[in-house]
């Protein structure tokens, strides 16, 4: 039996998810504490390093020729696992990828599955259809530890806990941990990472199986590469018989030297980081000389919907290497932060993916959730232009009659005037004349028909001077 982990999308509740979460205190206030944390350090890092423009361009280059050529570069990682000893395993679906997770421990007789924190196995669900056959799946990354024991989904593609305060934590730990000392003071977060450490390092002995995610597969030598601060995923891979590399099949790339190029932008738009602490390379099962390392070598391969997106026009989507910098940048996540959107990927980055992995039908109204300011795409170190792609889903959702009755007859009401320039010109100078007017006194702009949406919560501003057509007429220019 396996789980399906789509039907426990709540994406299409976006706004009923966006208004519980902009209630909710604890969640505001640990979202104000990050918010400065990973802009400030990305600028930072961007500054202290001339040649990060021109790295991204080689990154996204790079993204671009490996997409072009998906099937040699795949085909040549498998060869190159095989030769070292290990399996690769292709999942077309989640489903599959789960049976192919269940059938690899059952093989061992596994009871405990260590996890490296992995954002498939959030997308498969792994933790869920592990329990389901009675294997406990323990997470070591520090903040997937966390919302496991609260029992909750990541919001966060690489802080998984940013929801969360340091309060919120300590009591997790306080009701879970129950050799925990009542006295002991749990108030710093060096506190709370000890504690957790001193629970987990016994734990890496118990698994009989490690799984990790990839950061990125090389085709010219078969290995898998993880980025960690904590070393967890290390200890997860290498501690127990087995190693299951849990990846999607864009994470390929020819070489080392290209696997170089894309990890220095990472770091840096990911948390400010030159590199991140621990950068370690997989490659086969233990060797005879090796003086450890996993006996058994496991890659999984996971499509789930992303071939169909290469030759659209959100293939430059599967460029994206999970940095979050487009959710730390981003005023709609920052505001409302990442289990708003209902499912693992949130932000700017999410409502461009989740619409490609579960169908505009389920996911295509989160590209509405966005102001269109643009600096998504100013930080995405592989230039992925995340504004026009989710312009193309709302055209999708608006072609596929998803998009709600107000929302169609106010476009239909703008396009018939926009094809008619003269009367456009009209209608618009004298809608400004009027607001104009109405907004010289106060209260007069706090309530009007259509703009319900912004006038419950603020007025609204009267327009100023004269409309953008007509100083574009008479040439003025900025
Ligand atoms: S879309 Fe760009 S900025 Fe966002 S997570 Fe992916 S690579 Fe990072």
């Amino acid at each position: 039996m396996s789980t399906n982990p789509t039907a426990h999308s709540t994406s299409r509740n976006f706004k009923n998810n966006a208004r519980d979460q902009l209630a909710n205190a604890d969640l505001q206030a640990a979202l104000n504490k990050a918010r400065g944390h990973f802009v400030d350090g990305r600028a930072t890092a961007r500054d202290n390093l001339p040649e990060f423009d021109d790295l991204r361009d080689q990154a996204r280059d790079i993204k671009n020729h490996t997409l072009e050529h998906l099937d040699f570069y795949l085909e040549a990682y498998e060869e190159k696992v095989v030769e070292s000893g290990g399996h690769v395993h292709w999942a077309r679906t989640a489903a599959d990828a789960q049976r192919i997770v269940l059938d690899i421990c059952r093989s061992v007789d596994a009871r405990t599955v260590n996890k490296g924190k992995s954002m498939i196995g959030e997308e498969i669900e792994i933790n869920e259809a592990l329990e389901a056959h009675g294997i406990r799946p323990v997470e070591t990354d520090l903040g997937e530890y966390i919302i496991q024991l609260r029992g909750e989904r990541p919001s966060h593609i690489i802080a998984p806990a940013v929801h969360l305060t340091k309060a919120q934590v300590e009591a997790s730990f306080r009701e879970n941990h129950t050799e925990l000392d009542p006295d002991r003071v749990l108030e710093e977060p060096p506190m709370l990472l000890n504690e957790a450490r001193t629970i987990l390092r016994k734990k890496y002995f118990e698994a009989e199986v490690g799984i990790t995610g990839a950061n990125l597969l090389i085709a010219e030598t078969g290995s898998s590469i993880i980025v960690t601060n904590e070393g967890n995923g290390d200890l997860s891979q290498l501690i127990p018989k087995v190693h299951i590399v849990l990846a999607s099949l864009e994470k390929i790339v020819p070489t080392l030297e290209d696997a170089a190029t894309i990890l220095r932008v990472l770091a840096r738009s990911a948390t400010g980081q030159e590199f991140s602490s621990y950068t370690t390379l997989s490659t086969g099962p233990k060797r005879e000389e090796d003086p450890d390392g996993p006996e058994q070598y496991h890659v999984i391969l996971l499509d789930n919907g992303r071939t169909d997106m290469l030759g659209t026009e959100f293939e430059e989507m599967l460029r994206c290497i999970r940095c979050g910098a487009c959710m730390n940048h981003c005023p709609v996540y920052q505001s409302v932060g990442g289990h708003a959107y209902g499912w693992v990927y949130p932000g700017p980055m999410g409502s461009v993916l989740s619409p490609g992995l579960l169908g505009v039908d389920e996911a295509g109204h989160l590209p509405n959730a966005s102001s269109f300011c643009g600096r998504c795409e100013e930080v995405c170190p592989m230039r992925i232009p995340l504004p026009k792609m989710m312009r193309h889903w709302r055209e999708r959702e608006f072609e596929s009659h998803l998009s709600p009755g107000s929302a169609r007859v106010g476009l239909g009401v703008w396009a018939f005037f926009a094809r008619r320039p003269k009367l456009y010109q009209l209608a618009t100078g004298l809608q400004m004349r009027m607001l104009a007017w109405m907004g010289r006194k106060r209260g007069r702009l706090s309530s009007l028909p259509l703009a319900g949406g912004w006038t419950k919560y603020r007025e609204l501003p009267a327009p100023q001077g004269r409309t953008f057509q007509s100083r574009w007429r008479s040439g003025e220019r900025v």
